[in-house]
């Protein structure tokens, strides 16, 4: 099959188009023929180099594609069916596995980290991964929907606890997680305020439901934060920028806040004021990727259109280096997809 490898960690220029061995098909696994893959962070991270990575590797968490065939042991899925595929690979069998908290695996990572990805034209994966998709999303639609979703989905949900009227600032209205986090706080009646760096931006963050947009480049975040909450600050924060926003994130809280955090994209090493934490008793909480309960909620509410994936630009894979630039660049709205 053709697929793009790195065989080594770099830039860009790592991102090989190339013939590589088909995936061998085994008697528990589903053979997918891959349509779409979604580029994310995590994409470039693992190009750059993170542990546990073999190489040459396939980059690529987010696939949507068609069934090709199915191993001995597998029912129910038809040749040619529209499939999107989870992102998440665990052992099945663990005590956290069976209790449906599959990100708390030891053997848990993301489709194309520690596995290789989608970045290609056939995977083979096991069938708890591979979810049917309705006609009405396209492949590119589907690919751009699972990882940022899911982690929107459990930071608000699962582990932020977001209740109906509470009010939400989203960091990066313009990212994967941004957008879906607008809309799913929105799904439950919230206020909803967000950032981004331009005009433009922060119009598209209305049309998907945000109540208030704030320039970051204009105004200091948590003064805005402030004089739209009337002095009060928000219930919770999603944050997944890092040191460049983190402060103004923690000065947005109310007292009794809860901040949700699942990445950053700056520099990972923050402070805190024990102070305020303690005495505006504030919280702060960790979210990595979600639980396949929590995938299958979300699609349902993506599969009605209740939600939507926003794709921004669409490559052709042996194009996987200019959409990383893209992606690097920062100037999307949405979604980056290669397409096969
Ligand atoms: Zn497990």
């Amino acid at each position: 099959m053709k697929a793009v490898r790195i065989h080594q960690f770099g830039g860009p220029e790592v991102l090989t188009y190339e013939d590589a061995p088909d995936p061998q098909l085994r008697k528990d696994q589903v053979l997918v023929r891959v349509r779409a893959c979604a580029l994310n962070h995590l994409d470039v991270w693992v190009r750059k180099g993170l542990p546990g990575v073999k190489l040459p590797h396939i980059l690529g968490s987010d696939v949507a594609g068609e069934v090709v065939e199915s191993g001995e042991y597998i029912s129910g899925f038809k040749p040619g069916q529209r499939v999107l595929l989870s992102p998440m690979h665990y052992c099945g069998h663990c005590a956290k596995c069976v209790a449906g908290v599959q990100n708390q695996c030891r053997e848990f990572t993301v489709l194309g980290n520690s596995i290789d990805g989608g970045n290609c034209e056939l995977i083979a994966v096991s069938p708890a991964n591979v979810i049917p998709i309705p006609d009405t999303l396209d492949f590119n639609q589907a690919a751009s929907v699972p990882l940022v979703f899911l982690t929107a989905w459990h930071m608000l949900v699962g582990r932020a606890g977001v209740r109906p009227g509470q009010t939400v600032l989203v960091l990066g209205a313009s990212s994967g997680v941004g957008i879906a986090a607008i809309q799913i706080a929105k799904l439950f009646q919230c206020r909803v305020l967000t950032t981004a760096g331009d005009e433009s931006k922060l119009e598209k963050a209305r049309a998907l439901g945000a109540d208030f947009g704030i320039n970051h480049y204009k105004q200091k975040i948590s003064e805005d934060v402030r004089r739209i909450t009337n002095k009060e600050g928000v219930d919770i924060v999603v944050e997944h920028v890092g040191s460049a926003t983190w402060d103004e994130s923690v000065r947005s809280l109310k007292s009794g806040g809860t901040l949700v955090t699942c990445g950053a994209t700056t520099d990972p090493n923050v402070g805190i004021d024990l102070r305020h934490l303690f005495a505006r008793q504030l919280s702060l909480l960790g979210s990595y990727m979600g639980t396949m309960g929590e995938l299958h909620e979300v699609l349902g509410h993506v599969f009605a259109g209740r939600l939507k994936s926003v794709v921004d630009r669409v490559f052709p894979l042996r194009d996987l280096r200019s959409a990383h630039e893209h992606l690097e660049k920062s100037q999307m709205f949405g979604k980056i997809v290669v397409n096969l």
